[in-house]
């Protein structure tokens, strides 16, 4: 057991000195010094651990310290650690490109990297809109997107989210887009997408979605046939369909991407979070040639004019590359397939609840509402309640106001997971005499 007053000093000076994201530091001043990860345990500077439900924010598929993800970048950084991107390439890059058009649909041509989830959006987005610039489209130049969508924190990210709280103080600033109503009711929400689309057929160059599952909006959770629906109809106007499968893409949903579960493909995918398994930070956006050809030109003005410094830096490559190689394997594929039964008998269980109330799941996913008779959303006052409970229980668990989620590491074994079930119940359970 590390000395108490050096743990306190250890977090007094992360209080000092740093400003941690999505945290409101008046109300949470102390962070939890951690000092080591294996498989779906963090374990604290203070001797405690806690059980990695949500997967570190969705990125660690195949959780902590994995020794052959660590070993991989170990050898790639004993060769180039980094190298500018426009005008040259490296073995990495090529090879990680070759292999995630393998698994996308065969019109997936082109691999365009950056930095992270915000910035694959950005790019896929300018994608769309210089696609019709660059042929003289000069109407289609503006963007559909999915009431509740989250898409990422930077200024055009931000613009295709729901409005909400986090983007409230910038709303002013954001670019216009036109929010179709909640794909969990099918009919209203292809109504509402007809009715804008009659009303402006020519204006929109891009729709943007997650698929089958919205996850900063509150993991809810809609039918590949709706999608197929919008997608077609998108496909009508000569829209643009992008999917957003940051969170949704390396078999979380229960196949590779969300998109496998659909007749009617997206044009562009955006792809980061799992890209890496969690080690290094990276995203890329691939697009069909269709998309690439638009922009040659002997004129330069045509080129996407989108770079970061570190765009398809060679350490985050050779840690994507064995991810896929660890995704490429059937035991990573029985696990997804044994945390999705695993799931489903414990969502059977639940039917009928009081208190743990639209339990849903796809894939390795699972979410759930606690009803309390308060309404929802996420600056609920349940919350940092249940936040803050869960850790005491040892296990990490963010709540999206009353929604609870699990979304583990793939090598999670069912005895970790009764162990995140019971706690829910056991919090449920605390909750019973407010309702
Ligand atoms: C997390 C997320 C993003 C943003 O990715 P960052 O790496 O956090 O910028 C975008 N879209 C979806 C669906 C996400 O889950």
């Amino acid at each position: 057991m590390p000395n108490s007053s050096n743990y306190n000093s250890y977090v007094q000076r992360d209080a000092a000195a740093i400003w941690h994201p999505f945290t409101q530091h008046q109300i949470e001043p102390f962070s939890i010094p951690i000092t080591r990860g294996e498989g779906c345990w963090l374990y604290g500077a203070n001797g405690d651990k806690y059980l990695d439900a949500i997967s570190s924010w969705w990125v660690n598929i195949h959780g902590h310290g994995h020794p052959y993800l660590a070993k991989k970048v170990y050898e790639q950084a004993l060769k180039i650690e980094q190298v500018i991107f426009a005008g040259f390439t490296h073995e990495p890059a090529i090879r990680l490109s070759e292999r995630l058009l393998s698994h996308l649909p065969k019109h997936f041509h082109k691999v365009f990297f950056s930095d992270n989830g915000s910035t694959a959006v950005e790019v896929a987005i300018k994608m769309a809109l210089q696609f019709y610039y660059n042929q003289g489209h000069t109407k289609k130049r503006k963007i559909l997107a999915l009431q509740d969508a989250y898409h990422g924190d930077t200024f055009g990210a931000m613009s295709l989210g729901a409005p909400s709280s986090f983007n409230a103080p910038f709303q002013d600033m954001l670019f216009e887009v036109e929010f179709i109503s909640q794909p969990g009711n099918p009919e209203a929400c292809l109504q509402d997408m007809k009715n804008k689309l009659e009303a402006e057929p020519d204006v929109y160059a891009a729709f943007i979605f997650e698929p089958l599952v919205q996850g900063a909006g509150g993991m809810l959770m809609y039918e590949p046939s709706t999608l197929d629906a919008l997608i077609q109809l998108a496909h009508e106007h000569a829209i643009l369909c992008i999917a957003d499968e940051i969170m949704t893409g390396f078999g979380r949903t229960g196949k590779w991407f969300a998109m496998d579960y659909l007749s009617h493909k997206p044009d562009i995918v955006c792809l980061s979070k799992g890209l890496t398994g969690g080690m290094m930070a990276m995203g890329v956006t691939c697009c069909s040639n269709d998309i690439f050809h638009s922009f040659l030109s002997e004129d330069r003005k045509k080129t996407l004019f989108h770079s970061h410094s570190f765009t398809a830096n060679p350490l985050a490559c050779a840690a994507a590359n064995a991810s896929l190689d660890i995704m490429e394997k059937e035991e990573t594929w029985s696990n997804i397939q044994r945390v999705s039964d695993h799931h489903e008998k414990w969502v059977a269980s639940k039917k009928g609840h009081p208190i743990i109330q639209n339990v849903r799941q796809r894939g390795t996913i699972l979410a759930l509402d606690l009803h309390t008779g308060e309404s929802t959303g996420y600056m609920h006052p349940l919350r940092d309640r249940a936040y803050q409970y869960f850790i005491k229980k040892g296990v990490l668990l963010r709540p999206l106001g009353n929604t609870l989620y699990i979304l583990a590491p793939y090598c999670i074994q069912n005895e970790e997971l009764d162990l995140i079930y019971k706690s829910i119940e056991e919090f449920a359970e605390e909750l019973k005499p407010i309702c």
